[in-house]
């Protein structure tokens, strides 16, 4: 069966790099109905925290990925980290080892100078005749994987196809510490057994990880998980992402007004493909997210995507949803909704154009503000001409049918009889209702307002 995980070490917030990993593995195992691991890897003490843990799984939730076990925290699994220790120890597949650090830097810098790959000289390793020397007094071991010394460990990488690495390339990793707790490397191999992970996909900055780890698994009698080693996302600039220049936090992109599905669909094809194919739902996703089609080389982080694909959600979002996420911020602007137009309402006649939630709310505002008019612009377009003709569609806004086809044909009629062309009454008009000259359809405008509204704000300038 098939069964894949995310694995993220809790020291930030999630970032984009992450989601899409977590994105893939949730897919994947969506495609083959299996089942979607999650995993914290929280043995750094340093720099994992529990608020880290706490965005990771918030931004999860936002997104919707959701897994069907865990979470599984790695510092909740140390007496099993323990065992294996013991069980390698006691097969000799790891070793205990003295040397102590100083003589561990200095046998790697004599490496260095011979020109070769500094590693672990192999002092403290048993091999069959071989005398070990005696242990130095009072100091604690670390414990040593025996790796293999010849033949090499090769597998078929289903992003980046055959990786081959030479034993002699990979050093008897400390798979234990002098005070028993596990190391990285060691913790995931077992971890993946455990959890009986088929599929690892990952962010490529893994790469040199995973011989370590196949040669831990082998030696364990595990069976080896395939591995997909995703390319990293670059910044819009082609070079690394960072937090300074990119929003590179997932949960930054709903506080700017991004709808999930369009970070799930821009992430989805930054780095995968289906055909020329650029709008999916998540189960279009899962139903082709069989592992092929992954892209092999970085993906660059492009803004007007992603931009383009929100603006296309918010078209289909429905209008109560958009307005549940618009009115906070329009009520931290000031926003009066009392006795004003229903904000789902405005929101449909507004969110053809703007590419976040945020726009939408501020070009929204317009609604549930008191109109202030700058009497510049007042004294320009409300001129003597036109006032006789407001005069005349103030008059008829109390009787006339109240709706947009009503309205538009009402003003063309005022117009007509005036003489006018419509900007000379639109653009009075809108100044006069919303304090802007800039606004959708003006019958638009107006029959959202409603007859009460207009007629009263005409009254106040006319
Ligand atoms: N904890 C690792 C990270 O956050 C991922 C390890 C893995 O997927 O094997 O980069």
């Amino acid at each position: 069966p098939v069964r894949t995980r995310f694995a993220p070490s809790p020291t930030g917030y999630l970032h984009l790099g992450g989601a899409r990993t977590a994105l893939y593995s949730w897919a994947y195992a969506r495609h083959f109905g299996g089942t979607f691991v999650l995993r914290i890897e929280d043995t750094d003490l340093e720099r994992s925290t529990p608020e880290a843990v706490q965005a990771i799984i918030e931004g999860m939730e936002w997104l919707g990925l959701s897994h069907d076990e865990g979470p599984f925290y790695q510092m909740q699994r140390m007496d099993r980290y323990r065992e294996v220790v013991a069980q390698m120890l006691e097969k000799g597949t790891a070793y205990h080892c003295y040397s102590s650090p100083e003589e561990v830097e200095a046998m790697r810098e004599r490496m260095r100078e011979a020109g070769e790959k500094p590693r672990y000289d192999g002092t403290w390793r048993p091999e069959p005749g071989k005398t070990l020397p005696a242990i130095p007094e009072g100091r604690k071991p670390v414990v040593r994987f025996k790796n293999p010394l010849d033949g090499e460990v090769t597998w078929d990488d289903f992003v980046k196809g055959t990786i081959t690495i030479g034993n002699k390339e990979l050093d008897d990793l400390v798979i234990a510490r002098p005070d028993g707790t596990p190391t990285y490397n060691f913790c995931v191999a077992v971890d993946d057994w455990d959890m009986q992970i088929s599929h690892v996909l990952r962010g490529d900055d893994h790469v040199n990880n995973t011989p370590r780890q196949i040669n831990i698994l082998r030696a364990i009698g595990a069976p080896l998980p395939l591995y997909g080693h995703l390319p990293m996302i670059l910044g819009a600039d082609g070079q690394k992402m960072s937090k300074r220049k990119d929003a590179v936090n997932v949960m930054d992109y709903p506080a700017q007004g991004y709808l999930p599905e369009a970070i799930l669909n821009y992430l989805a094809r930054l780095g995968w493909s289906h055909g020329d194919d650029e709008v999916f739902s998540m189960e279009q996703v899962c139903s082709w997210f069989d592992g092929t089609h992954l892209s092999n080389s970085a993906a660059q982080f492009n803004i007007e995507k992603l931009n383009w694909l929100n603006n296309h959600y918010i078209k289909q979002a429905d209008n109560e949803r958009l307005a549940a996420l618009a009115q906070p911020r329009m009520l931290a602007a000031g926003a009066v909704f009392d006795g004003a137009p229903a904000l789902p309402a405005v929101l449909a006649l507004m969110k053809e154009r703007v590419n976040t939630v945020n726009e939408l709310a501020d070009a929204a505002m317009l609604f549930y503000r008191a109109p202030q008019p700058d009497a510049a612009l007042m004294t320009q377009h409300l001129t003597d001409a036109v006032k006789p003709a407001l005069a005349q569609f103030a008059e008829r806004c109390a009787t006339v049918e109240w709706t947009k086809e009503a309205l538009a044909a009402m003003i063309k009629e005022v117009l007509a009889a005036n003489g006018l062309k419509m900007p000379q009454m639109a653009m009075p008009l809108r100044l006069i209702v919303t304090g802007q000259l800039q606004t959708p359809a003006i019958d638009a405008v107006l029959q959202i307002f409603g007859r009460e509204a207009i007629v009263a704000r005409l009254a106040k300038f006319l």
